[in-house]
């Protein structure tokens, strides 16, 4: 199966990602995860991405899409089905995605947009806790770790990450809805979107999906 999912941030793309990950067993490729580690590991891409991120504003669409590319092509990620998680955000990336993924006779299947409320977004972005070696999602109230501030599945540190205040989160919201958003249209004229009420539990959300994409 090759999915894209859509929606702002704190939708729950990564949470459903990761339940459909273990469930399908699909490739779960996030360019936000992927950019966290480069500049975890401090390399060029990681120093050039930090400024962006951290004010939350868009890397530039060619280097993200040059990382993509390498994921797909290179990495042979498109091989036995997909979940694109982030990934494209602007109209840009979209059509560049369409022809790599056209190049590789893996074209996308289905564009899942979760649509969820201002309210739940904020309440689950600014509790949200990432492990920083396997980023594995946590929630302060929600899913917390058992132990505090550590990973239940590597052991890894759980911390916060610097975009997730409200200050951030503000300019996050705003680039969605100019950058973004927009390109819910775009899929919608393909035939691909699913768009599905995301303020509910994962987990319902995850059996939703299921049943949309058997139909
Ligand atoms: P995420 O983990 O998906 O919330 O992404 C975190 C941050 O990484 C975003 O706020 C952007 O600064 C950057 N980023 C991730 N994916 C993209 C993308 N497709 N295009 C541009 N910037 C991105």
């Amino acid at each position: 199966m090759r999915l894209v999912l859509l929606g702002p941030p704190g939708a729950g793309k990564g949470t459903l990602a990761g339940l459909l990950k273990d469930q399908l067993g699909l490739a779960h490729i996030s360019t936000g995860d992927i950019l966290r580690e480069e500049m975890k590991n401090n390399t060029p891409l990681g120093r050039e991405a930090k400024q962006y991120i951290e004010n939350g504003e868009l890397v530039p669409d060619e280097v993200v899409t040059k990382l993509i590319d390498h994921k797909m092509t290179g990495g042979g990620m498109a091989g036995d089905g997909y979940m694109l998680d982030g990934f494209p955000r602007t109209e840009q990336q979209a059509q560049d995605l369409d022809r790599i993924l056209e190049k590789l006779k893996k074209p996308i299947e289905h564009a899942i947009y979760l649509d969820s409320s201002l309210p739940v977004i904020i309440q689950r972005l600014t509790g949200r806790r990432i492990c920083r070696n396997c980023s594995a999602l946590y929630h302060i109230q929600n899913k917390p770790p058992k132990k505090p501030g550590v990973c239940d599945t590597c052991g890894g540190e759980v911390y916060q990450r610097s975009d997730d205040n409200e200050e951030t989160i503000k300019t996050r919201m705003d680039v969605y809805m100019a950058n973004t958003k927009p390109i819910i249209s775009y899929y919608e004229a393909q035939g691909k979107l699913q768009k599905l009420d995301a303020d509910k539990d994962a987990k319902d959300l995850q059996e939703i999906l299921m049943k949309t994409i058997a139909r």
